[in-house]
């Protein structure tokens, strides 16, 4: 970090995403060899949703490859809000079973039940990081299961050999997804951390002191070159698709890059990182349930 007129090194998401997953596989091989516990995850898929279906196929090969045990559970459009919360029940029941997802979005007479499906899933068993109680625990620093992308952004600077401790992090987005764990995680690695959002006044004044700058909200190259302080690292979370069907960033990765010390491209950067964590936080939850360090 430091000088101008620099191009950044680009943070690709592949590269971190595979040295995450080697390692989990290698916990995995650990785990069925030495314990004899082969770890298992469910993703619940509600509908006929293509996105949905697109990632939830994505999370099983991904399972496959590292060798974790994993199952998809199609539930019917027409599901009622008690079936549904059936089924979570079981599987927060079922022993195999060391992780569960509820892939979102939930079809439109589910949706205003979201958060009740979301806290009844076992938090021993919640490797999204959604319930309140890992909610609660990542805040008082006890970090149990952690939401993925805020905790993949946070492995890929640990690998990436970035450090945090007393720098100034700068948040753009405080949502309950990204933001806000973000925000709980880099505290806890001692960044002296900023949220900014939608109502924050003077907004590049505040980006332009960022030593890291993490930003998601979900605006098509919002952050621009003027916004970010000279040699910062630049962690672009958002995924938006233009009207020619590419997808961006949150952030002018061409503008800012020529600025920036280092930065994530999109695609190819954190959203790769994002389901080596889900694998990670399952490997995890067995770990954690059954005492193993
Ligand atoms: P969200 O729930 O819509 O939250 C957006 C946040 O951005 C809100 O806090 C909002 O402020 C803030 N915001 C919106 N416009 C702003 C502006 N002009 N200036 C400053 N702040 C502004 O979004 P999210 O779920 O966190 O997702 C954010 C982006 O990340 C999206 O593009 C999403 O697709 C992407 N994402 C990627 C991954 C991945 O795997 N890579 C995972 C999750 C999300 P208020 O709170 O004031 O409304």
């Amino acid at each position: 970090m430091g000088c101008n007129n620099m191009s950044a090194k680009i943070l690709e998401g592949k590269v971190f995403a595979a040295q995450i997953k080697e390692s989990v596989k290698a916990e995995v091989e650990k785990l069925i060899n030495v314990h004899g516990i082969t770890p298992g995850l469910v993703v619940i898929i509600v509908g006929e949703n293509p996105a949905s279906k697109v990632y939830v196929a994505n999370k099983h090969k991904a399972c496959a490859e590292v060798g974790i045990y994993s199952e998809v559970v199609q539930m019917p459009e027409t599901i009622t809000k008690e079936q549904l919360l059936a089924q979570v029940m079981a599987l927060n029941k079922d022993l195999a079973i060391d992780g569960i997802l509820l892939q979102l979005p939930l079809p439109d007479h589910l949706k205003q039940y979201e958060t009740e499906f979301l806290n009844a899933i076992s938090p021993d068993k919640d490797v999204d990081g959604f319930h309140p109680v890992n909610v609660g625990k990542l805040t008082i620093g006890q970090e149990h299961l952690v939401p993925c992308t805020p905790y993949g952004c946070i492995k890929m600077l640990e690998l990436a050999n970035i450090d945090i401790a007393g720098k100034h992090a700068v948040i753009v987005g405080r949502s309950n997804i990204v933001g806000k764990p973000m925000a709980n995680l880099l505290l806890a690695r001692n960044a002296t951390v900023t949220i900014c959002h939608s109502r924050t006044t003077d907004l590049p004044s505040i980006t332009r002191q960022a030593d890291i700058l993490i930003v998601a909200i979900g605006k098509p190259k919002f952050v621009t070159k003027d916004m970010v302080k000279p040699g910062a690292v630049v962690i672009d979370v958002g995924i938006n698709r233009t009207s020619d069907k590419k997808l961006v960033g949150d952030v002018d990765f061409e503008q800012v890059k020529e600025v920036a010390s280092a930065i994530t491209p999109v695609p190819g950067g954190v959203g790769l990182l994002t389901i080596a964590m889900l694998l990670s936080n399952t490997v995890k939850a067995v770990k954690l349930k059954n005492n193993i360090k």
